[in-house]
């Protein structure tokens, strides 16, 4: 496995790979490696000859008084997990090497950025979309793999590469979860065993809502209520948001059947995010 700690060198690597005929698969990671991300890496195996992982904790998508300095970082252990997944190589960049110390120009997210975690963490599209702009720009890969896990990214990274036509498809991943249903995080490491058992309660909270829509309702406030409730009966828990969506524009809509549900919540000082699709037809 390759490692690239330069754009000169993640540049250098894909235009030979491209030079040789090879179809290239990114998939964009902040490290602290789990199911979840060796999930995408075994999608994009399908489906490319050749595939990049890149690590980058991306400050600029982090608010002030938000994880960044805390968030896990294990380069090791991400890389022999890498490496014994059969990955090509890997672009490890400094913030340094990213971000020129003049570097002012970003890309807007549009309104999507606005909803739901543009609520919650102003700022944080607009870092997400410069950092994938960049690495979409550096790796130029035919194929990206992102996660359903963080939904509203997914939609507003497809809406960028529509938008401002970036030569790549971007596919998404379904939610890898525990046995107990909490979907795989980087931030679960955060959580205290008592908070980890009460952390369920988002799974829970959408596990309500798809059986509600299995049973026929309709009325997406209804559904909506539901889920809240579910949150609210967990002590440990304090609920951000739980919407049913529209998949693609994210605004909240009146029909349960075919919706996205999201959910955001904190677990003492951890916030999770969750979402599952809702079944279209009953
Ligand atoms: P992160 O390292 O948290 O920025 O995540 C990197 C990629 O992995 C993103 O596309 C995430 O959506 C995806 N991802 C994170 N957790 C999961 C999960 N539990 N299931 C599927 N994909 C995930």
């Amino acid at each position: 496995m390759e490692q690239a700690v330069s754009k000169e060198e993640i540049r250098q690597l894909s235009l030979e790979a491209r030079r040789e005929g090879k179809r290239i698969a990114l998939v964009p990671t902040m490290g602290a490696l789990h199911e979840g991300h060796l999930s995408l890496v075994r999608a994009a195996q399908t489906r490319a000859d050749v595939v990049v992982a890149s690590i980058f904790v991306n400050p600029t998508q982090f608010g002030p008084g938000e994880d960044f300095e805390a968030y896990p970082r294990d380069l090791e252990r991400d890389m022999a997990l890498l490496s014994a997944e059969g990955v090509d190589a890997v672009f490890t960049p400094s913030a340094d090497a990213m971000y020129a110390p003049d570097a002012q120009v970003t890309v807007d997210p549009g309104p999507l950025g606005e909803l739901w975690e543009g609520t919650s963490r102003p700022g944080h599209f607009r870092g997400v979309c410069t950092v994938v702009a960049k690495l979409l720009s550096l790796v130029s890969p035919d194929v990206a793999f992102f996660g359903e896990k963080d939904y509203q990214q997914l939609v507003i990274v497809r809406r960028m590469a529509a938008d401002l036509d970036f030569p790549v498809k971007i596919v998404a991943c379904p939610v890898v979860r525990d046995p107990d249903g909490l979907a795989v995080s980087s931030r679960n490491a955060y959580l205290s065993p008592e908070e980890r058992r009460a952390a369920t309660v988002l799974y829970r909270a959408l596990r309500e809502a798809e059986t509600l829509v299995c049973g026929g309702e309709r009325d997406g406030s209804f559904v909506e209520q539901a889920m809240r409730d579910t949150v609210e009966s967990e002590p440990l828990a304090v609920l951000d948001y739980a919407a049913l969506v529209d998949p693609r524009t994210l605004v909240r809509v009146a029909e349960a059947p075919g919706a996205r549900a999201i959910i955001a919540a904190r677990i003492g000082a951890t916030r999770l995010i969750d979402t599952m699709a809702m079944p279209s037809s009953v």
